[in-house]
């Protein structure tokens, strides 16, 4: 029995109460695209367990962080993005702005991007 939340947003499209365009789903994680895309392609990568953030990971959710970051390249390979490279984001805590508190990883790509990815940044490398 996986542990799930009512009320969590993301509980619920996992529970398939909420719609979403899923791009891949295994035994551990389901990946959908971002309601609202910050880059060509954005898809969010949750674990199936409710754990409101990475603060709240616990050693015995190692094998869910693994799946996450296992998952990723499956679904980078899915849109099309493996070979042109794609970005991995955990928003964590209020500086970080999560505004959902159900791990995700943000899995950004589909055109070159800058780096640090901070307001007002423009450094660009390559
Ligand atoms: P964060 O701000 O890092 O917590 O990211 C939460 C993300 O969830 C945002 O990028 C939202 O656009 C996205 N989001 C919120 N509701 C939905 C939804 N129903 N389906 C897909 N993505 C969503």
């Amino acid at each position: 029995m996986i542990q799930q939340e009512t009320d969590c947003l993301f509980c619920r499209i996992v529970r398939g109460e909420i719609p979403a365009s899923i791009v891949y789903r295994n035994d551990h994680v389901v990946a959908f695209r971002d309601i609202t895309p910050v880059a060509p392609e954005h898809v969010l990568i949750i674990p199936l367990k409710h754990i409101a953030s990475l603060n709240d990971l616990c050693p015995e959710d190692e094998s869910i962080a693994g799946h996450l970051l296992l998952a990723a390249e499956k679904v980078a390979e899915i849109i099309g993005i493996r070979e042109s490279g794609y970005r991995l984001v955990f928003n964590t805590g209020k500086d970080a702005l999560q505004s959902v508190y159900h791990i995700h990883a943000h899995l950004l790509g589909g055109e070159r991007m800058g780096w640090p990815p901070f307001p007002g940044s423009v450094t660009v490398h390559g």
